[in-house]
């Protein structure tokens, strides 16, 4: 069994893809993560989530790192200062993600499917199901007999791998959203794991690394919240405890009220450095645009610390000022 943190230590992390700049939306989320985890007197863990190549950018994990550090805020385990429990890149971590494939395809919980995105695309002729995933999977290559699937590897298709989405429903409470109930079979169906071209999910890797980085708080953008019952369907087939605390925080607006892009490079720090702006402004304009801090005056997170409690967060998303 791999190693294991003490579960009785709260432990949160945030968890980056490193694809371009971090937004102000990305920091905020950030601090709040580590807000949530040091008022608790919990360990903060740094991990980037750099699986998918073609999307990640040369120079943007150490930017990262460099931007976070400048807001102020510190992490006791990360890819730069390592860990007992890393690596913290998740490229680095491939095969503990192939022995977890591995153990959900012995227990009969993965299939090979074939389907294209075009064939998926024909099959979508039902409504939108929750969020942007498009309608749930119709469990086509689900019972595809052991000929069936010959003959489409004959024909050169290489499978993606899908787990099979428990019919129980899935709940937890959210700190933010407050309690959610879903049926991943109706929401979203039997869902991919492993892609086509053989880049391990998201959905798989965030619940390898978040339990065996012994994580009992996930606090992340408000655009996660509709992956969770996923990643707990995940923690149920593997055996591992379950996270005990979610928090899915706002996502950030822009100021004609559009959600922030990450690519929108404006919005990074870059451009509030170039105006000369004192990273204790920014944190301060992070707080404020959530409701944690008054309006223009600045901070620093140790100062948020002070009088940090999660029940004054607005919720909704807003526009950050700076
Ligand atoms: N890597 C994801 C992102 O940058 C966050 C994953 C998570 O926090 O679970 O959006």
């Amino acid at each position: 069994m791999e190693p294991r943190a003490n579960p009785t230590t709260v432990r949160g992390r945030y968890a980056p893809s490193p694809t371009g700049t971090l937004h102000l939306g990305n920091l905020r989320t950030a601090l709040l993560a580590w807000l949530y985890a040091r008022a608790a007197g919990g360990a903060f863990v740094l991990r980037l989530e750099d699986l998918d190549l073609p999307r990640m950018r040369p120079g943007a994990a150490a930017r990262m790192l460099e931007d976070l550090r400048w807001l102020g805020l510190d992490w006791d385990e990360g890819p730069d200062i390592g860990g007992p429990l890393g690596p913290y890149v998740q490229s680095q971590r491939a095969a503990l993600y192939d022995a977890t494939l591995g153990r959900l395809w012995a227990n009969g919980l993965l299939y090979p499917c074939y389907c294209t995105r075009a064939e998926l695309a024909r099959l979508a002729s039902a409504p939108q199901g929750p969020g942007d995933e498009g309608p749930p999977y119709p469990g086509t290559c689900r019972r595809l007999s052991p000929r069936e699937r010959a003959a489409r590897e004959a024909a050169g298709r290489r499978p993606a791998l899908r787990f099979r989405a428990p019919r129980t429903p899935i709940t937890f409470v959210d700190g933010v959203a407050g309690p959610v109930t879903e049926r991943v079979v109706n929401a979203v169906g039997d869902f991919v794991v492993r892609r086509s071209d053989g880049v391990i999910a998201y959905q798989l890797a965030v619940v390898v690394d978040d339990a065996l980085m012994g994580i009992t708080q996930v606090v992340r953008g408000a655009d996660l919240l509709g992956s969770t019952a996923r990643q707990l369907a995940l923690y149920d087939a593997l055996g591992y405890p379950r996270p005990t605390e979610y928090a899915h925080v706002p996502l950030a607006l822009d100021a004609g009220g559009e959600r922030l892009a990450k690519r929108e490079a404006a919005a990074g720090l870059d451009a509030l450095r170039a105006r000369s702006l004192s990273a204790s402004k920014v944190t301060g304009a992070l707080a404020a645009s959530c409701g944690l801090w008054p309006p223009a005056v600045p901070a620093t997170p140790r100062a948020l610390l002070a009088t940090f409690d999660p029940a004054h967060l607005r919720a909704e998303p807003s526009h950050i000022a700076v």
